[in-house]
């Protein structure tokens, strides 16, 4: 088991599996990809994905989210999806991509075992989208998303940053999307990260405004396990979906982490925003797991209460390109 010095139990592991995206998202690369031009080198290879997520199993990781950058521009997404599903012990496959090959590719990722699928939407509304991501791709994310649902995939989510002025004025959009739909729509509190600071301090909005919102039209919240990590959530009987509210600013947030992170050049991230990586690529050359669990077992008792930004540090992370949010 993977137990920090706060009692935390580290179940889920989310693994980067490359740096670049296609998309300009305007909170995350308003300029685009940022990395040099061999980034895609640098990516972990199968091999080395197999032997880390074999290790983090044998130390209780029962689930692995594929991210990135976005992930969907790895060729063997397929082969990633299918080496997690195959190892001892991981239950549950998920991946969280901007949906830009959704619609081609959900058969053969579905076809691997991807069991959950997160999808980036910011806005319904097209223009908007546009105007956050960079691309006129609505449609065909929508598209994407309802053959999600059509292929039977167990568990689909939307992510919605929240932002003032792109989309602070569309609850009622979000909340409708989700009537008849068997969708969770998750709206995620901007953070700052290194290269975001005025776009953060202009369009920040407080997650508590929605939840008195939701509260108010007779949205509840559902009762958390203890190791559910630290999304809240609100069903409503009149609605097929529920609404999501992840909330990194709230008191206590970091109480109920249960999550790890490793960067697609092989980092472990302790937390997103920490100020310092350690790299457990070398021990990934060899299949010897014990090094590998030896490393972070080590590594997660030193793992920090909270992370800074209530103090306006975002750490080393730039962008959450980085490290996939
Ligand atoms: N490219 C994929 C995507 O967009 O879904 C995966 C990587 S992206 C970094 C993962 C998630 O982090 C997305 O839902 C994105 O909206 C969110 N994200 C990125 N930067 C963020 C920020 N500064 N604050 C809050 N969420 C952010
Ligand atoms: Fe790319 Fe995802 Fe960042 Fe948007 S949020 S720029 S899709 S990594």
């Amino acid at each position: 088991m993977l137990t920090d010095s706060y009692q935390r139990r580290f179940t889920y592991l989310r693994l980067s599996v490359t740096e670049v995206c296609n998309f300009r998202c305007n909170y995350c690369l308003p300029d685009g990809t940022d990395c040099g031009p061999d980034a895609r080198a640098q990516d972990l290879t199968l091999d080395e994905i197999r032997r880390l997520v074999a290790a983090f199993a044998r130390l209780g990781t029962r689930k692995v989210r594929i991210t990135g950058g976005e992930p969907s521009l790895r060729k063997d997404l397929p082969d990633i999806i299918r080496l997690c599903k195959a190892t001892p012990g991981i239950e549950t496959v998920a991946l969280t991509t901007n949906g830009y090959r959704l619609s081609q590719d959900l058969p053969a990722w579905k076809a691997a075992g991807l069991d959950a699928l997160n999808v980036s939407v910011d806005s319904l509304d097209a223009a908007r989208f546009e105007m956050i991501t960079g691309h006129d791709k609505l449609t065909k994310i929508l598209d994407g998303l309802a053959l999600a649902d059509e292929l039977g995939i167990e568990s689909i989510k939307i992510n919605s940053v929240l932002m003032r002025e792109y989309n602070d004025d569309a609850l009622d959009d979000f909340i409708a999307f989700v009537r008849d739909r068997r969708i969770t729509l998750r709206m995620i509190e901007l953070m700052q990260t290194g290269d975001n600071q005025a776009f953060f301090e202009r369009h920040h909005v407080d997650g508590d405004t929605v939840i008195a919102r939701l509260t108010a039209q007779g949205w509840q919240e559902k009762i958390r396990s203890r190791h559910a990590g630290p999304a809240r959530e609100f069903w409503h009987p009149g609605y097929a979906g529920s609404i999501g509210m992840i909330m990194p600013y709230s008191k206590d947030f970091c109480a109920s982490c249960n999550r790890l992170r490793v960067s697609s050049d092989g980092k472990l991230f302790l937390c997103l925003f920490a100020d310092a990586h350690q790299s457990l690529r070398h021990l990934l050359q060899a299949d010897e797991p014990e090094p590998v669990m030896a490393f972070l077992q080590e590594a997660v008792a030193g793992k920090s209460a909270t992370h800074g930004l209530h103090q306006g540090n975002p750490g080393a992370t730039r962008q959450l390109a980085m490290i996939g949010g």
